[in-house]
């Protein structure tokens, strides 16, 4: 057990292993974690920059969360994400699938994800589902 400065807050608490950042921090990123995917849901068509300012967040928040692939937007939503490696539109994270597929096959452990499922087996959205979000 060690004791450290919250990177946030700059309170002291005690650090067992992740973020330097403290319980309280930690619990108020996740409020408004929920907060930013409640809004998506009930706010499909919001562009970042509003969901920032409605939610109080910073977009660059958002996008982290995004990378994480934590948050999911909608094919419709103006929230245009694209695949880093190809430029491929994508909804969640920062590869699309067929390079998240050849990353892994590629390069092992270069990115830090494991592809989750067989691109034909994986869901992706539909239609009816107007947002999905990954469940952690
Ligand atoms: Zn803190
Ligand atoms: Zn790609």
């Amino acid at each position: 057990m060690q004791i450290k400065n919250c990177s946030k807050c700059g309170k002291m608490f005690q650090w067992v292993a992740g973020d330097t950042v403290c319980e309280d921090c930690k619990k108020k990123e996740e409020d408004e974690f929920q907060k930013v995917k409640k809004y998506i849901e009930d706010n499909p068509s919001a562009p970042m920059s509003q969901i920032a300012k409605d939610c109080e967040v910073k977009m660059t928040k958002i996008q982290q969360w995004v990378r994480e692939e934590r948050l999911v937007f909608a094919k419709g939503s103006p929230v245009q994400l694209t695949c880093e490696n190809c430029g491929e539109p994508i909804q969640t994270g920062r590869y699309c699938l067929k390079c998240k597929t050849q990353l892994a096959a590629g390069l092992g452990n270069a990115i830090a994800k494991p592809v989750a499922a067989a691109p034909e087996r994986k869901k992706l959205n539909t239609g009816h589902a107007a947002m999905q979000f990954l469940k952690k």
